[in-house]
């Protein structure tokens, strides 16, 4: 079972839960997807080893060969390649390495290159944990998230670290999971962004429940939203001294906390349920 744990904004806790969740449970592997940024291993300690890297095939045009006719500029969609008289350059930072270019110029000019821009990095203790870690200045997360996904045990329970947001790299991380956590804070700011990942969760048909975060600051809205719209609350998670230090120590608060352990399992029964 593939459980995503997202939320439309960054800082909500996503991360938190994502770690707390796998401790909780037995046979688990954690995929952080968050590319940008992945940081659940802050929470782990792991020692990681590079497994594999990710990488996009990128056009590169034969001088020799090109006319500059300009059909592989007018078919981009991302204006990563253009042509003037005399000249046709690619913008590699723009290209998505779709291909279509290269499938369309019709005198054979355009090859392609592999650029990589990430790697894949593993760590393993009761936990099987993976991340994918975007190359700096790189913007193509995607293609990361598709290759580290690739690596699902799905022998065991996959937890998956969302980016935050609800932006192509949310559906690629999203795509094909089986259940998705929500995690929301009760603040105008963080209803406005679960809106959003409501939203998108129905459009993929995908089943998901909320998990609101620092329960006791901001106001009720949240908890009324979800009730209005019968979104199950799987957990509320106050706003505590204890769970803050632990969090802002690097430590996960099951750990020293084990009765948010038996939470934490009785949401995994509550999704296994759900998907029964
Ligand atoms: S389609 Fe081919 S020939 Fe035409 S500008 Fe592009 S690379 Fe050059
Ligand atoms: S590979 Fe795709 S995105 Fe990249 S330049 Fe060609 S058409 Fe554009």
């Amino acid at each position: 079972m593939i459980i995503a744990v997202a939320s439309g904004k960054g800082g909500t806790g996503k991360t938190t839960v994502a770690v707390n969740l796998a401790i909780s449970l037995e046979n688990v592997q954690l995929l952080d997807c968050d590319v940008e940024e992945p940081n659940s291993n802050l929470f782990l300690n792991l020692k990681l080893e590079r497994v594999g890297d990710a990488s996009i095939p990128v056009p590169v045009i034969d001088p020799e060969k090109c006319t500059h006719c300009g059909i592989c500029s007018k078919i981009c969609e991302y204006n990563a390649i253009a042509s003037i008289p005399g000249k046709t350059m690619v913008f590699r930072e723009l290209c998505h390495g779709c291909g279509l270019c290269q499938m369309a110029c019709p005198e054979g000019a355009i090859s392609e290159e592999e650029e990589v821009i990430g790697v894949i990095e593993k760590g393993s203790n009761n936990i099987e944990f993976l991340r994918g870690l975007l190359n700096i200045g790189e913007t193509m997360s995607t293609p990361l998230i598709k290759k580290l996904k690739e690596r699902v045990d799905k022998e065991k329970t996959v937890i998956l670290d969302v980016p935050p947001g609800a932006a192509c790299p949310v559906i690629e991380a999203l795509s094909g999971v089986d259940y998705c956590i929500l995690v929301t804070e009760p603040t105008p700011f963080g209803l406005y962004d679960l809106k959003i990942a409501v939203e998108l969760c129905r459009d993929m048909k995908i089943p998901f429940g909320v998990i609101i975060n620092r329960d006791n600051i901001g106001n009720h809205e949240t908890r009324e939203f979800c009730n209005q719209e019968n979104i199950p609350i799987l957990l509320r998670i106050p706003q505590d001294r204890r769970i803050a230090e632990l969090y802002s120590n690097g430590i996960p608060f099951v750990n020293e906390m084990p009765e948010w352990k038996e939470r934490f399992r009785e949401i995994f029964e509550i999704i296994k349920n759900e998907k029964l």
